[in-house]
């Protein structure tokens, strides 16, 4: 089964790769339509042309393929990029047809007889890119046909698969050797977005690159703005977000379990919000026709568990929801590093309760992991605790767990609202202390009310309301009380008993704290939020100041659709975005003026240029 008709496509244009020795500026103005290179691709490019090996780190979004994708047009001969995922795989193929490249997949979709035609061109050197899966690479019939022709490349995609330190190890991957052992000579140049020290190394030594260059990019993503709120009411808080930011727009909502996932899907769907359910336990085939549909279409939300989202390399995803805790720092990086490929303005939202700090803590406590995993564990889960309470910029919090760093970024919510912290020493021990002296049993509301001096039946029944803690924090509002007590939880001075009844006790660090040798800063949050100026209502509202611009800019979008729809790929990969945008704020009135708009290079002017330009014209004579 293959996601695009790819047979559309066949018999493309010539190549438009001069045949060897092009100039890399060159090809990446009239082949991608793009006016310059970004950090250190043309670094890299001109590394891998000189025939050098290397690792590009590089965050998602950054630009990795062009790393490779200019220097297969530049050197003579077939780039080879190894790439684990079909998907993918299909994605990049249909995209650089679209551009005019002669590049195809060779993977278990592909029939006898369409391999079979693959290996023709490969011989006939009528091939400038060829996406493989490792472990059909690894064949002795596919090495024995590499062997048989003149190869530019290898480009070693999602590299951190060779590694078990990352999330996504791929055995077949360690056995990638045997490109340098059968190949020598043929420059290698593996990428990832994953960046961790140990990771890094095991890339260098499993792929024998230690001679190799190394790029580093800073893994900063500026246009995602992040903002953590505590979860009161998780579904409305939702839908608010969805109205007020995010009206028509692609997106993920993450979810701890299938059922939740399958629950919000619905809701979602059934108030008119077009939703898609994806988790482990939905059959494959109904899997697949999710993943199709959130690729293909505009507008859909796709709710999720972790299970989703490896190789989706959707440009115009614009939000990442988590309506649970993620599980890590690395998984919430990763999770709405999903967002924003384009490099357009798009959100990170999280909701965050003292219920998941009690399911994570207790998902810790269960784990049968040997002490020094369980140890890291925790480490982790503080980091991430750390996150969701800090005062201080997010983005930097976020860096520095990372080894990067930044300024205070103005994009996230605590540098556009900034939150006020204080010295909680004296409100911790006064939280503490109701925690000891009613016996470590009772939950966060009884707790409080006690604080608050409330009286109920049950505080006097069991004479709480003659203990002196009753009422101590009255000058305190009740869901500030609810603030410290997840801060608290956070910090790993409160525990919560799951098993019993969501009793709250003491953990094995409080002493310095009660006896006031450990100073608590807790932070306050904003009782009220400030009433907002509305915000943009979607992404276009923010980046296209006219109603005449936006309209202009709907027209082009179901242009792309019907074009797209045609060819049955993605609207994306016709042009993303960025290049309707600009578009719409330029109105191009000639070919010339089309082929200055970036994104738009010589196959995709010959392809679209007139009917983009037609539409534009339209649109300029009935305002
Ligand atoms: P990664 O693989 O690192 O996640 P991609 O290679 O998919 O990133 O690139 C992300 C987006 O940035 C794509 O839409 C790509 O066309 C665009 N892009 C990459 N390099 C440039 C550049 N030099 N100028 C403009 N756009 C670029």
């Amino acid at each position: 089964m293959s996601l695009f008709n790819f047979e559309a496509e066949a018999g493309a244009a010539e190549s438009l790769a001069a045949p060897q020795n092009a100039d890399p500026q060159d090809v990446l103005h009239r082949v991608f339509g793009f006016p310059s290179f970004r950090g250190h691709q043309q670094a890299v490019i001109e590394h891998v042309i000189s025939g050098g090996d290397g690792l590009v780190l590089m965050p998602t979004g950054g630009g990795k393929s062009l790393c490779y994708q200019v220097p297969a047009l530049c050197r003579p001969g077939l780039a080879v990029v190894i790439s684990p995922l079909i998907a993918l795989m299909q994605d990049q193929v249909a995209a650089l047809r679209q551009l005019g490249v002669k590049a195809a997949a060779l993977n278990s979709t592909i029939g006898f007889e369409e391999s079979r035609g693959l290996r023709h061109d490969v011989l006939r050197g009528e091939l400038d890119l060829l996406y493989i899966a490792p472990e059909r690479l690894l064949l002795e019939s596919t090495l024995d046909l590499l062997r048989q022709a003149k190869l530019s490349l290898f480009a070693i995609d999602e590299a951190h698969c060779v590694s078990q330190w990352g999330h996504d190890f791929r055995p077949e991957y360690r056995r990638l050797t045997v490109l340098r052992e059968r190949f020598p000579g043929v420059p290698r140049l593996a990428l990832t977005a994953t960046a961790d020290g140990p990771t890094r190394r095991d890339i260098l030594e499993q792929l024998e690159l230690q001679d190799g260059r190394l790029f580093v990019s800073g893994f900063d993503r500026p246009n995602i703005r992040y903002r953590v709120t505590p979860k009161s009411e998780p579904r409305k808080q939702l839908w608010d977000f969805l109205e007020r930011e995010h009206k028509g727009e692609s997106g993920i909502v993450y979810c701890l379990s299938r059922r939740k996932v399958e629950e919000v899907a619905e809701w979602l769907s059934g108030k008119g919000r077009p939703a898609l359910p994806y988790h482990a336990g939905l059959d494959a085939s109904v899997r697949a026709a999710n993943q199709a549909r959130f690729i293909a279409e505009e507008g859909l939300v796709m709710v999720a568990t972790i299970a989703f989202g490896m190789g989706i390399d959707k440009p115009d995803v614009r939000f990442v929801a988590h309506l649970d805790l993620p599980k890590s720092l690395e998984a919430y990086y990763q999770e709405t590093g999903r967002a924003g490929r384009d490099g357009l303005p798009s959100n990170a939202f999280m909701l965050y309760g003292m219920a998941d700090v009690a399911k994570m803590t207790r998902m810790l406590d269960e784990s049968q992991a040997p002490d020094a995993v369980k140890r890291l564990e925790r480490r982790k889960l503080e980091s991430l605790l750390g996150y969701c309470e800090t005062t201080r910029c997010r983005r930097q919090v976020l860096l520095d767990y990372f080894g990067d760093d930044c300024g205070s970024c103005g994009n996230c919510d605590t540098c556009l609202e900034p939150v006020e912290s204080y010295d909680g020493s004296e409100h911790a021990r006064m939280l503490l202390s109701a925690i000891y002296r009613t016996g470590q049993r009772f939950g966060a509301a009884y707790l409080v009310d006690v604080l608050l001096g409330k009286t109920n039946e049950r505080i006097e029944r069991l004479g709480h309301d003659h203990l002196a803690v009753y009422g101590v924090g009255r000058e305190v509002g009740g869901a500030h009380w609810r603030s410290i007590v997840r801060q608290l939880a956070a910090l790993g001075l409160i525990r919560v008993d799951v098993e019993g009844h969501g009793g709250l006790f003491l953990g094995p660090d409080v002493r310095p704290v009660l006896r006031g040798e450990r100073p608590i800063l807790l932070r306050r949050d904003p009782e009220r939020r400030r009433a907002a100026t509305r915000a943009p209502a979607n992404l276009t509202e923010t980046v296209l100041a006219s109603d005449a611009d936006r309209a202009l800019f709907e027209s082009l979008r179901t242009l792309r659709r019907e074009l797209a729809s045609t060819q049955g790929v993605p609207p994306y990969i016709v042009f993303n975005d960025r290049t309707l945008i600009e578009m719409a704020k330029r109105k191009p009135a000639s070919r010339t003026d089309m082929a200055e708009i970036p994104g738009v290079g010589q196959s995709k002017l010959e392809r679209y240029g007139e009917a983009f330009l037609k539409a534009i014209a339209q649109a300029a004579e009935s305002p």
